[in-house]
């Protein structure tokens, strides 16, 4: 009964009901990335009732993830994130069951911990890793949310390989010769973890979605665009 207040106001809508919310507190998710993407996303499908997340990040807080990787604060530096951000949402939201992965993705361990995940959403800071994720979400049929932010400017795609969409690597066939630290203010993370976090939400509700489109946010211009993508030929991945 405790449930059906929790998550009123989210049967309340027509999209959601009962079932949509059976629907979410069933599904298992793969978050790889728990830091200013992350947060807002892992915070949100915890709140939304989400059955399962599995958060996959190997790093430590620093002071210079606080303004922006809420799940943390100051008595939290040098923690685990991971196991860190399993605390955060044991008192958001105790329903929601978290596993933990502390370990670097690699080609050789990326496979067995997408392993039961129905969805996986790349919160990642790096290409290397996207690019990992990109694949093996196609590799296993798993459906990938992916974001990116950089300085005010963010997007976001839906991977859906059982419909052979469009994937990651057909917006960015290469990673930039020089991958900078850059600046961000936190809301801007917020803008699209948030957004992750909906699109995955409207996955599991069968919801239309970002597929084979590109959402391109910019902060400073208060702007939400969308273009349409299309399969890259000859794509390292789902070509
Ligand atoms: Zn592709």
């Amino acid at each position: 009964m405790d449930s059906f207040e929790r998550y009123s106001r989210q049967f309340m809508l027509k999209q959601t009901g009962i079932e949509g919310q059976e629907k979410i507190g069933q599904a298992k998710i793969l978050v790889c990335g728990a830091g200013g993407l992350g947060s807002p996303v892992i915070a949100y499908l915890a709140a939304a009732g989400i059955g399962s997340i599995g958060i996959c990040d190997f790093d430590t807080v620093n002071l210079s993830n606080l303004n922006r990787q809420f799940l943390y604060g100051y008595k939290d530096i040098g923690s685990k994130k991971a196991a860190t951000a399993k605390d955060f949402i044991k008192n958001l939201n105790p329903e929601t069951k978290i596993t933990v992965f502390e370990e670097k993705l690699t080609a050789g361990n990326i496979d067995s911990v997408m392993k039961g995940y129905e969805i996986a959403i790349d919160a990642a800071d790096n290409f290397d890793t996207r690019f990992l994720i990109n694949a093996a979400a196609y590799r296993n049929g798993i459906p990938l949310i992916s974001g990116a932010v950089c300085e005010f400017e963010g997007i976001l795609t839906a991977v859906v390989p059982k419909e052979s969409t469009a994937c990651f690597q057909c917006v960015y066939p290469f990673k930039p010769a020089d991958e900078k630290t850059f600046g961000i203010f936190g809301a801007v993370c917020g803008v699209i973890g948030s957004l992750q976090a909906l699109e995955t939400l409207k996955l599991i509700l069968n919801l239309e979605t970002l597929k084979n489109k590109l959402l391109i946010y910019d902060g400073l211009q208060n702007s939400f665009r969308i273009k349409e993508l299309a399969k890259r030929k000859n794509c390292a991945v789902c070509g």
